[in-house]
């Protein structure tokens, strides 16, 4: 007989292929044969259920079922099914929300994993990708045709969740903002279960909330179409390291330089542990990390780009610099994920925020980092100026810098101080946030704090069109716990 812990690791193998129906027998009727049916009652639900979150720190909410869909065909008749069991729906993409969105208690999680295609055509410079298409999976393909999209920085993180949040991809700035203005049009499922093709002209208002409305977007994304732009001759990055009490001043300089336009370069800083630290210091010695990344022509255009960086005597104060040399696409997305060091596995936690005094803001942020728990745990800090909206979009929110918090961490005990971190941390920068990033915001914080993500505008635009598209709450929206 096989032991239930060796079922569970059955299962879970079993869970990536595809063609994994239950037999006829057993399924309900109203399910395609195509699709996977996972209940409370089944023996690997634990299995499945864990699986519907990337990382290592799992919700206990208990969806009342799981379904994971082999085809886009599938989808309608998986929402008629909700609709007749009077379940909400909470769709799962890549299972990379950081706050675990895609499970609800008592929903039915709708899991797109197998929608992973990816179309390009080089004719028209566009794509159309499954949500489940990994970050890295779309700029390869993109790139054996001379074309690039602004893809997250980590290379794992799938197109579902990212694109409909915003998504801040490489070369952000230089590539238009955010990613989801790269959005053209997308197959859907609607609230009653009806298949659409929404486009500018096509159900704009649908278009519009499918431009950054993250979890509050009312259907199912089965595919994206997307434009894509020309793959840059060069990527060049460069490394500065500074000490963490001089992140305020670093920060106020690039967000000058980012006001003045440098051209081709985006601008990242990072908040981390020194990686010469002893080990077992907690917290650890932290540094500020300044990276800037050129997407240019050549060699010569990177370096000219960068002139007005690298030859202020700020960059003198630096404790050690690495010259800029050339990167391909992917590593700078593999970069992100380190087995040594466990730096993209273990257990996550991310919020963020909007400021518009970069220099206040980032100096309160690296004093509030300085007493984060864990050795991982990292700010992320970007630079948007001037921001750039498009009206046709519900991503209505940007400011000159964009802070994120990411706890990073690998022991279940740690979690209460992880998260007492967070709202601290966040109560720090009260006085210099003027709201947060739907996609990586705390949810604890409740309804204000995800109304905090859109413009007031926005805001209203959304509520009224989820009342109207999904009058009856199919679909389980926001996360707010
Ligand atoms: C390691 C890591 C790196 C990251 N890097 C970046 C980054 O560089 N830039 C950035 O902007 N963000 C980044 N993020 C955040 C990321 O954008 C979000 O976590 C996003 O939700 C991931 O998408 P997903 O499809 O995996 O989400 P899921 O967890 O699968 O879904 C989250 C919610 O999004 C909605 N949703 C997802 N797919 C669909 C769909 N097809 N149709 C309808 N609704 C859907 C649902 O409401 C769902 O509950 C990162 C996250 C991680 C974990």
């Amino acid at each position: 007989m096989i032991d239930l812990s060796r079922r569970r690791f059955l299962s879970a193998a079993l869970a990536g292929s595809a063609g994994l129906a239950l037999p006829a027998a057993a399924r309900p009727e109203t399910l395609p044969a195509t699709a996977r049916l996972v209940t409370p009652a089944a023996p690997d639900y634990e299995t499945w259920r864990r699986a519907m979150v990337w990382q290592a720190r799992k919700p206990d909410r208990m969806p009342a079922a799981i379904v994971r869909v082999s085809r886009a065909e599938d989808v309608p008749d998986v929402m008629a099914h909700a609709r007749r069991r009077g379940l909400q729906v909470a769709v799962k993409s890549g299972g990379h929300h950081l706050w675990g969105a895609a499970l609800r208690d008592d929903a039915l999680t709708l899991d797109l994993g197998l929608l992973s295609d990816v179309k390009v055509d080089a004719r028209t410079g566009t794509v159309a990708v499954g949500p489940a298409l990994w970050s890295r999976e779309l700029a390869l393909a993109l790139s054996r045709e001379g074309l690039a999209f602004p893809v997250a920085h980590c290379a794992t993180v799938p197109m579902g969740g990212y694109l409909l949040g915003g998504g801040f991809g490489v070369n952000g700035d230089e590539w238009g903002g955010m990613a989801c203005f790269w959005i053209e049009g997308a197959d859907i499922v609607d609230a009653n279960g009806r298949a659409r093709h929404v486009s500018r002209t096509e159900d704009p208002d649908l278009f519009w909330a499918l431009r950054g409305a993250g979890n509050g977007f009312p259907g199912v994304v089965t595919r994206f179409f997307l434009r894509t732009g020309p793959l840059p001759g060069v990527i060049t990055e460069s490394v500065h390291v500074f000490p963490l009490d001089h992140a305020g001043e670093v920060a106020a300089l690039v967000a000058q330089l980012a006001s003045d336009g440098l051209p081709n370069t985006e601008l990242m800083m990072l908040l981390a542990a020194d990686p010469g630290a002893a080990a077992g210091t907690e917290p650890p010695e932290r540094i500020c990390v300044l990276r800037p990344v050129c997407f240019a022509a050549s060699t010569k255009e990177a370096h000219d780009s960068l002139a007005p960086l690298s030859g202020h005597p700020l960059m003198q104060e630096a404790l050690f610099s690495i010259p800029h040399r050339e990167v391909s696409m992917d590593r700078l997305q593999l970069g992100s994920i380190d087995y040594a060091t466990q730096f993209g596995y273990g257990r996550y936690l991310v919020d963020s925020d909007w400021s518009d005094a970069p220099e206040a803001a980032v100096r309160a942020l690296a004093q509030t980092f300085s007493a984060a728990p864990a050795r991982n745990s990292h700010c992320v800090v970007l630079f948007k100026n001037p921001p750039r909206l498009p009206e046709d979009a519900a991503c209505s929110l940007m400011a000159p810098v964009w802070m994120g918090r990411y706890a990073a961490w690998q022991d279940e005990a740690l979690d209460g101080r992880v998260l007492d971190w967070l709202a601290e941390s966040s109560r720090a920068l009260t006085d210099h946030s003027l709201g947060h990033y739907i996609n990586e915001v705390d949810v604890r914080g409740g309804k204000p704090r995800i109304q905090a993500c859109f413009s007031p505008r926005a805001w209203r635009r959304l509520s009224d069109l989820r009342a109207e598209r999904d009058p009856d709450g199919r679909f389980a929206g926001f996360l707010s716990a």
